[in-house]
């Protein structure tokens, strides 16, 4: 890092951790330092000011000074989801049909293997159902019947509104949701029963915050509906205070900008949004959308996103520049319905925990971790089971000084005793053996989960640039893209902290769903398409007004934002639909329609088979979208010039034996952040960082471009 006296700070990006608080903080030329410090659960703020003040320290100056003239402030976190995993959330009231009281807590039976191994999902017995957000002695019934058309069966009972809400009121209860059957297409029922709710308690004089799925969520599947619902008065609300205090602390501290959060859809929201449950998981989301900004800078369209930290290994694709959404995603064992970047997260990182099967005598890794305790080589974390960080240690690929840039210092000969006894003796190996398996193990399964992520979509590794982050990525980037063949593989210098690189450069952006079913025939007459056509655009106006109300919290105007118009399509009776960009600004007659049914047909060749293209179907449109996006001030990319291919001696820091393919060999040991762009490193090497370290392990190559990202060949 430079240390320069003046400096203008631009953006303040927080990856607010379990454990660790990360900032990222990049001034106008696009330079960036990193700050970590210890998390404070009880007040975030405190653990923020003090991980910006260590960034500071790198450029000689304070939050006093550099917080008045940044531009933006994004934070990502995990403070909602732990609230949520930990059952620590509001006492929620759930008013559902009459009749159907239990299904919240059967969890559509999914829930109780979701996380699970195939093998534990085929067991009934493993099947574990976690505690509902609301227990069933907080749910209650009212009657009312609409059928999966929109038409109403029952009228709904209204005299049974209110008896319920003082029933609720009595227990107890801090927030009440609602949520009634195939409410997202006869929105009525729901809304009548928020306003008796509303009107009782005004009249018992107690009064608590209300939600209505149709208002949040209008969409198919009630159980992902409810529960997101749920999700939103349970931890989003209660969140929603502690986002607004951080952001107040940054304000005494000078800042002007309105903090923003990471949503799963991709971009970024204000804490003062409607549905901030989509809050709910962010730093990985901030990594692929930083790929994907680097990637658009950079002109590279097809990116697979592969990141290691401490517990997971997450990967995505962006192909053509996009990345694709989930709409019914599951986090924290519960189907949910709100857009999430489409990743595949498995199990394995650098704290996974080494075991030996105990019938097949063979490793098995993860796929709980030590975390942020590291391993047995960290004495404070307590562990005691063998990770792959202690396999690290053992082989010399980790500098135990300099982990956490010294600030952990972790024990080679725990490290060394505990896989002897562990691993190395049980297997008969040695314990270089021993612990080199494990890494080659780990190595081995990450590549194949990569190679089947992008061979199940229809792509090939050829097709795309294969960007490698997180702190532990750049350990095994080689090792889990060898023989792969991707196009490029890139190693950005801050790879630790791209993840908050990633929401520094995300755009602030709404992004609204709902669930349409319309159905045009093969050979439909014109007035049928036309009528779907029209009732797709009264779908986008709908969201596209709901957009512009949440741009205006923040004083942006309708003519500020950007609005991206979207839609899900599917042959009449297939189960998948897809999620197209449309290709006109309006609908306004038959030729639009055809440009829609156009997009799909192109988009379903790419994705399935031109063979499986099945117009004689019909089409559905199950979707409409609306994307809302006013631009910020982003990061810039560093940009320095190329010096020779020959690193500065003073990046040199000397050598280290380091046991590879059953034999020790000496390495050079690089300071990464002293090299030069234009530098070429092809012997055995360690790139040491702060929070990261890069293996160049024999058979390859890196070089340093002028963007401060590394290449890595494989000679
Ligand atoms: P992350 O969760 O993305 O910060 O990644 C954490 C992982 O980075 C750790 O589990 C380590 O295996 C890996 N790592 C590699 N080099 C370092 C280092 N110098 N300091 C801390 N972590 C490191």
């Amino acid at each position: 890092m430079k240390t320069v006296a003046t400096k203008n700070a631009q953006i303040l990006a927080i990856d607010a951790g379990g454990t660790m608080t990360d900032t990222f903080i990049i001034d106008e030329n696009g330079d960036f330092v990193v700050g970590k410090a210890q998390s404070t659960p009880e007040d975030e703020s405190v653990g923020l000011l003090n991980s910006a003040r260590d960034a500071l320290t790198y450029w000689n100056t304070t939050v006093e000074e550099e917080f008045p003239k940044l531009l933006a402030g994004v934070y990502s976190g995990t403070a909602m989801l732990n609230r949520l995993v930990s059952r620590k959330g509001r006492r929620v009231g759930l008013i559902v049909n009459k009749g159907m009281e239990d299904f919240h807590r059967m969890g559509r039976a999914i829930q109780a293997y979701l996380g699970y191994s195939y093998s534990d999902r085929l067991h009934l017995n493993t099947h574990r159902y976690d505690p509902p957000l609301v227990p069933r002695e907080l749910t209650r019934g009212v009657t009312e019947r609409v059928d999966l058309f929109g038409n109403v069966v029952i009228p709904l009972y209204e005299h049974e509104v209110a008896p319920v809400v003082e029933d609720l009121l009595e227990r107890d209860v801090e927030a009440i949701v609602i949520s009634l059957l195939h409410s997202y297409k006869y929105p009525a029922h729901e809304r009548k029963v928020r306003d008796i709710v509303k009107e009782t308690m005004k009249r018992l004089g107690k009064e608590v915050p209300v939600f209505a799925s149709v208002d949040y969520y209008p969409v198919r599947k009630e159980s992902h509906r409810t529960n997101t619902t749920i999700i939103e008065a349970y931890a989003a609300d209660p969140s929603r205070e502690t986002l607004q205090k951080i952001d107040s602390r940054l304000k005494d501290h000078g800042s002007k900008f309105d903090l923003r959060v990471m949503a799963s859809h991709g971009g970024t929201i204000s804490t003062q949004a409607n549905e901030l449950a989509r809050t709910l998981v962010s730093g990985p989301i901030g990594g692929v959308i930083g790929a994907k900004y680097l990637g658009e800078k950079l002109g590279i369209p097809n990116i697979a996103c592969s990141d290691i930290g401490g517990t997971s290994f997450d990967m995505a694709l962006i192909t053509q520049g996009d990345l694709s959404i989930n709409t019914s995603p599951d986090m924290a064992r519960l189907v949910l319905s709100l857009p999430l970047v489409a990743m595949d997260t498995v199990g394995a990182g650098a704290g996974s925990y080494v075991r030996i099967d105990p019938n097949f005598k063979s490793l098995t890794l993860g796929p709980d971790s030590a975390g942020s305790r590291v391993g047995v080589c960290y004495p404070e974390g307590g562990v005691e089971t063998v990770t792959v960080s202690d396999c690290h240690v053992v082989l010399g690929l980790i500098n135990p000084d300099n982990f956490l840039g010294g600030e952990v210092k972790l024990y080679p000969e725990r490290a060394y005793e505990a896989v002897k006894k562990q691993v190395a003796e049980p297997l008969g190996l040695s314990v270089e053996d021993a612990a080199y398996g494990v890494i080659d193990l780990l190595e081995s399964q990450l590549r194949n989960y990569l190679e089947s992520m992008i061979l199940g979509k229809g792509y090939s590794p050829s097709q795309y640039v294969c960007f490698s982050y997180g702190g532990g990525g750049p350990l095994h980037t080689a090792g889990y893209t060898k023989g792969l063949g991707f196009e490029d593989v890139l190693v950005p210098a801050w790879a630790a902290g791209f993840s908050a690189f990633g929401c520094g450069a995300a755009d602030f952006e709404y992004r609204y769903d709902k669930t349409l079913d319309i159905n045009v025939n093969d050979g439909a007459r014109d007035e049928v398409k036309f009528k779907a056509g029209k009732e797709l655009q009264g779908a986008w106006d709908e969201l596209m007004e709901k957009v512009a109300a949440e741009f205006e919290k923040n004083q942006f105007k309708r003519k500020d934002v950007d609005f991206r118009l979207y839609f899900r399509m599917q042959y009449q009776g297939q189960l998948n639909d897809l999620e197209i960009e449309a290709p006109i600004a309006s609908f306004k007659g038959l030729d639009d329609w055809d440009a829609l049914v156009t997009a799909f047909d192109d988009t379903y060749t790419r994705v399935y088979a031109k063979a499986a293209r099945s117009p004689e179907l019909g089409y559905s449109i199950t979707g409409a979208i609306v994307r809302g996006i006013v631009e910020v001030a982003k990061p810039r990319i560093p940009e320095e010039p190329l010096s020779s291919e020959t690193p500065p001696k003073e990046a040199f820091l000397g050598m280290r034996n380091v046991y590879w393919k059953g034999e020790w060999i000496v390495a050079d040991i690089w300071e990464m952040e002293k090299l030069k762009p234009g530098n070429k490193i092809n012997s055995f090497a360690i790139l040491e960082s702060p929070a990261t370290t890069f293996v160049i392990p024999p058979g390859f190559e890196t070089f340093l471009d002028q963007h401060r990202i590394f290449h890595l060949k494989e000679l």
